[in-house]
């Protein structure tokens, strides 16, 4: 797998670049993952409290 930050070609299972410790792409779909939960999370309690605050209104 080649390093995204200098280009050195390191072994398909390391999570770091032996060149210049950066951390390479594999390990990068689990944060990804989480963020868009998160993400989904605050859009569902913004329409949530969106909808409670027009109902009180109707
Ligand atoms: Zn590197």
């Amino acid at each position: 797998m080649k390093c995204p930050q200098c280009g050195k070609e390191n072994e398909e299972n390391k999570a770091f670049c032996v060149m210049c410790g950066a951390e390479l792409t594999s390990g990068s779909f689990s944060p990804d993952w989480k963020w868009h939960i998160k993400v989904l999370a605050v859009i569902y309690i913004v329409l949530a409290s969106g909808y409670l605050v027009l109902k009180m209104f109707l």
